[in-house]
Order: structure tokens, then C-alpha cells, then sequence
């Protein structure tokens, strides 16, 4: 059921069932994560590979030093300038932390999200939500509640509906397990926002090597359409697509070879932030069209255009 009523999600939470919330990157699947149980049914609903932890989620840094997490000088450097906001922070665990939520390691996923609903539920709740995104493992992050709806609908007791996502790209993580902080994912914060803070850090990450095992499920491919998706240069692969039906993701471009009903803008007047919260909604978009294939842009590598290349590279892994 989808509403707005923060009372019924939160006597949800406590009983330990699942509320789909509203954040500013994607719509989280949460609940307790200090309930096993109800960590458990995260796993079940979105089918997702028990190896591949979760996100912890309150609406202050008090409380989870509370939590015996012990955060560092930088971790908290950033947190007064990203925090709330689409930064997540993974930090060695403490014996609170559940190894349900953090897959069997020594470290935990920490955020604050700046959504309103998100923050005042959150600020209610004496424990964590373990929340990741609302979709089914593997298929395209919910930017909104009929998103959720559509795919978990039946296995949530309750969809807190808070909108649109603003950001509408999942969260950038960054480690501070060794000497150097590393991003481990890029997403809603940009590396030159991080880095305008405490300096060089390493983002040097591909997909051959280092994410695993800190990261597992962050190589496969993932947030991805059900039609075939091909990133590069679209002229050319309009060429290499005759006699199929093309839908093109591009960032300001017009593709006069293509039907204007199958060419999605993502902005117009070139701005990547607007061009990220945009991209789940069409994906989702043209999963629903008549087409055989679609054909994406890669974006500039600079700014958000960073995680939107992310996104769409992992989406087109077949
Ligand atoms: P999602 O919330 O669906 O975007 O997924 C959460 C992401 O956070 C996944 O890519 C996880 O691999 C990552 N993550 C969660 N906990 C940890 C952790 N303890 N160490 C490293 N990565 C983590
Ligand atoms: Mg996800």
C-alpha cells in the first residue's frame, strides 16, 4: 500500500516488517538492522545475493557512534558538509552491526539521507535502517513510489511515498578501511565535491580488480533494463542497428535517424545533475516501449557524468 502516513511505517519498522522510504537518491527497501529477521526479508524480497551488504541509515552522526562506530577525522570532515546527503561512509563495524547487514565483514555502510520523511522517521527510530534500493536485484533503482509499487509492491507492508527522488542516483560510497579513503562507488556526490574537502583520494577502481570482496555484487552486471543496452558513440551504432527498433538515451542530443517518441533527452540545457535524477525514470521508461535495443551515450567523465557512465556501463554487461 502506498501513503504518506509516518506513524503506520514507523509501527511497521518496529514489528519488523518492510517500508519502501523515500530518499533524495532512490526509494530504500528498509528495515531494522538490528532485527535479523527483518534484515532477512530485505534479502528475500529482492532476491538479493545474501553476499552483498547493506546499507545502514539514521539521521544523525551521534547516533551512530552511539552504535560503538568509531568514525574518522575525514569521514567526519566530510559529514559536516555531505551529510545529510548522498554520501555513504564504509568504516570497520562494531559488535551492534549484525552480520546479516554486513554480509559476514568487518565493515559497515553508513548514510544520512536528506530527504524530510526520511529524516523525521528516522529521527523517531532508536535503531538503524538497513535500506537498500527498492528493486528487485539487478533491474533499475525506484525513483518514485509507483516505481516500488510496481515491483515490490506485494512484498512491502508499506510504501512511504515522498515523491520524486531528487538526486535519483544511488549514493557515492567511500571507504575508510585502508590509509588513503577510496570511492568504491560512484553516485549522487561527485569526486570533485569529496575531494574539495580532504583531498586526493583514490578512485582509481575498475571493473577487473579491487572492489572485491569489499564491495561484492559491484563488478556484475546490474541496474539493468530488460531490452539490450549498448553505450558509445550512437551514430555509429545507429548503423550497426538497421532494421531494429532503437530507443537512444542521450545527454542534450536530437538523433534525426530516430522517432522522436523513442529519443530521451536527458538534459537539454547540458546539466548532469539533471541528466542523473532523470536517468532511472527513463530506463524505466523504455523498458515499457516496443524496441529491440537501446542505444546510450557515455556522458562527460566529470561531475555526476561519472556515475551516470557507471550506471549505464554495468546496465549494458550482459
Ligand atoms: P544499494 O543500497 O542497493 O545501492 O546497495 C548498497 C551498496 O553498498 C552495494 O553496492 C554494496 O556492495 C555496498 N556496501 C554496503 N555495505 C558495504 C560494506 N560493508 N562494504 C563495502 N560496500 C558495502
Ligand atoms: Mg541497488
Amino acid at each position: 500500500m502506498i501513503g504518506t502516513d509516518l506513524n503506520k511505517a514507523i509501527n511497521f519498522l518496529k514489528q519488523g516488517e518492510l517500508v519502501a522510504i523515500p530518499t533524495e537518491t532512490v526509494y530504500g527497501l528498509a528495515a531494522n538492522a538490528f532485527d535479523e529477521k527483518a534484515v532477512l526479508k530485505i534479502y528475500q524480497a529482492k532476491n538479493r545475493p545474501q553476499f552483498n551488504p547493506l546499507i545502514i541509515h539514521s539521521n544523525a552522526i551521534e547516533k551512530f557512534t552511539s552504535w560503538g562506530l568509531i568514525l574518522p577525522e575525514k569521514l567526519l570532515q566530510l559529514a559536516t558538509r555531505f551529510s545529510p546527503g548522498p554520501l555513504t561512509y564504509v568504516i570497520p563495524k562494531s559488535n551492534q552491526i549484525p552480520d546479516m547487514v554486513t554480509a559476514g565483514t568487518d565493515a559497515v555502510a553508513i548514510r544520512i539521507p536528506n530527504h524530510p520523511i526520511a529524516l523525521k522517521l528516522l529521527s523517531e527510530l532508536d535503531f538503524p535502517l538497513a535500506a537498500p534500493s527498492a528493486n528487485p536485484s539487478g533491474y533499475v533503482s525506484p525513483t518514485n513510489a509507483l516505481h516500488v509499487q510496481e515491483q515490490l509492491g506485494e512484498k512491502v507492508s508499506y510504501i512511504l511515498d515522498g515523491g520524486e527522488c531528487n538526486v535519483g542516483l544511488e549514493s557515492t560510497i567511500i571507504s575508510f578501511l585502508d590509509n588513503v579513503p577510496s570511492i568504491l562507488r560512484f553516485g549522487g556526490l561527485s569526486l570533485e565535491a569529496i575531494e574539495s574537502v580532504i583531498g586526493k583520494v583514490n578512485s582509481s577502481f575498475n571493473n577487473q580488480h579491487a572492489i572485491s570482496p569489499v564491495a561484492p555484487g559491484m563488478l556484475s552486471r546490474h541496474y539493468a533494463t530488460k531490452h539490450k543496452l549498448i553505450v558509445g558513440d550512437v551514430e555509429k551504432n545507429i548503423l550497426q542497428s538497421a532494421s531494429q527498433k532503437i530507443a537512444i538515451i542521450s545527454f542534450h542530443k536530437k538523433y534525426n535517424e530516430v522517432v522522436e517518441a523513442h529519443q530521451f533527452i536527458l538534459s537539454k540545457n547540458k546539466n548532469l545533475e539533471e541528466a542523473a535524477q532523470k536517468l532511472f525514470s527513463v530506463m524505466r521508461a523504455i523498458d515499457k516501449l516496443d524496441v529491440d535495443v537501446i542505444l546510450a551515450e557515455e556522458f562527460p567523465e566529470i561531475g555526476l557524468g561519472r556515475a551516470i557512465n557507471d550506471r549505464l556501463k554495468r546496465a549494458s554487461i550482459k
